[in-house]
């Protein structure tokens, strides 16, 4: 790859090296400039999709409890880092910030620790894996795995959005051991349940296997997003809150359900009111008690 055309630094005019005098005696050591230019590569390797250029911690919004807890640990994870114990699995619906923090993590570490770290949609990883198969060849396999359980930093992004398979679970138990095995950090975001019904899709069980989930909890620190949270939306919602809560709901049926039903009774009217008035229709189907059910 070659290097994007830049300003030549005027300092060591593209070396990466410069004399510096200590101790009367002159030496060189790398200029200010090849840190900058380290850590562009690192960016550039991370395989962070360009949909996510806007996504850092310093853009990320801690508007209710449950975020500004997520966003809190995702800081101490940053600050800590490399020396740190466990991972974090961010779980909860879609749409409320887990892959938004976990770039930024991600992103984080680099500029600020240099780290080597790797952006994996699970289901994209799952894929590139996959057909190295039918190349047969099993070095361009660990061109891609090896990596991956060596970096710095791997982020798993919406684990549990591919079909299941012993395959597909052999694959991720060996990524999630080898890397607990060796110590290093991964950060997973995950809208699975944790429930103990193991024939229920939804569920870390039915989709990783018994053996991942419980390592998962070893090396993970789980941190919780609900979509939907009264105590959050308060008794007051903007059809913008209104909307987006029924939205995270709807993707995850029976949980909004459930969630959907605890919205106060005052609130119901007026917020399907505002609803209407903010789409000029009312086929949203959300009857109140009903949010999320088909
Ligand atoms: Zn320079």
């Amino acid at each position: 790859m070659s290097e994007p055309t830049t300003v030549e630094c005027p300092i060591c005019h593209g070396s990466r090296w410069k004399s510096v005098e200590i101790d009367g005696v002159e030496r060189v050591v790398r200029c200010d400039c090849w840190r900058a230019s380290m850590v562009d590569g690192l960016l550039r390797d991370a395989r962070i999709q360009p949909r996510y250029d806007r996504c850092d911690l310093a853009t990320f919004e801690p508007d209710t409890d449950t975020r500004r807890n997520a966003y809190r640990k995702a800081m101490r994870f940053v600050d800590a880092f490399p020396v740190v114990d466990r991972g974090l699995l961010l779980r909860g619906p879609q749409g409320v910030g887990k892959t938004h923090l976990a770039v930024g993590i991600l992103k984080e570490v680099i500029r600020t620790k240099g780290a080597r770290g790797y952006f994996y949609e699970t289901r994209e990883f799952l894929r590139i894996i996959r057909d190295t198969y039918n190349r047969s060849v099993s070095e361009t396999e660990m061109s891609v795995l090896s990596p991956v359980l060596n970096a710095d930093l791997l982020v798993l992004d919406d684990l549990g959005a591919e079909r299941t398979s012993e395959w597909v679970q052999e694959t991720l138990g060996l990524v999630v051991n080898t890397r607990y095995n060796a110590k290093r950090p991964t950060v997973i975001t995950s809208n699975l349940v944790d429930i103990t019904d193991v024939t229920d899709p939804r569920s870390f069980t039915f989709q990783v296997g018994a053996r991942t989930r419980s390592r998962l909890l070893e090396m993970c620190d789980w941190v919780e997003i609900p979509g939907f949270d009264r105590r959050e939306i308060g008794t007051q919602p903007t059809a913008e809150e209104i909307a987006r809560s029924w939205k995270s709901a709807a993707s995850h049926s029976q949980e909004g359900a459930e969630r959907g039903s605890k919205l106060p009774p005052k609130a119901r009217g007026q917020a399907r009111a505002q609803l209407r008035a903010s789409r000029g229709d009312a086929d949203l189907k959300w009857s109140g008690g009903k949010a999320g059910s088909r």
